[in-house]
């Protein structure tokens, strides 16, 4: 699949939101989606140089977004909606009953680059329309030599 298709992807898993939150919340965003879902969603700050900056996992019941605890605003907002973004798409689930589970999978368990590239372009899509914006920062300046406008 080329790239050109991945604005097709990408609206389609945005259409898989409910209404986003005005005032913007990601907060809300994430209780709207275990309504919709029937299924929790659950945020959780932590604070682990072992994770990455963000991960989504499935306990078999629930669904849960790690992110860094010292990360906020539009930059925490977008590790959780890269998250959500790989829970809607179903990218390479990964599944974690224990901490230890997690851990380990966090190390071994990486999603592939074009998943990840849709993530981030689902990430900076959604902020973008609920108004939410930010200056270039290197990584973004990198992408949108590649991509195009980011
Ligand atoms: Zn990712």
């Amino acid at each position: 699949m080329g790239w050109r298709d991945a604005d097709g992807v990408i609206e389609e898993l945005v259409a898989l939101l409910p209404a986003l939150p005005d005032p913007w919340d990601v907060g809300v965003l994430c209780e709207r989606l275990s309504e919709q879902r029937g299924r929790p969603l659950l945020l959780h700050p932590i604070d682990l140089p072992a994770l990455p900056f963000g991960l989504w996992y499935d306990d078999g019941d629930r669904d849960h977004v790690l992110h860094r605890s010292g990360v906020t605003g539009y930059h925490r907002d977008h590790v959780v909606l890269h998250e959500i973004c790989h829970m809607l798409a179903r990218h390479n689930t990964v599944r974690a009953f224990t901490f230890e589970d997690l851990v380990e999978n966090a190390a071994r368990n990486r999603f592939d680059t074009r998943q990840e590239e849709v993530a981030e372009l689902f990430a900076s899509r959604v902020l973008r329309t609920v108004g939410l914006r930010r200056p270039m920062d290197e990584v973004e300046r990198r992408a949108s030599e590649v991509f195009g406008a980011v």
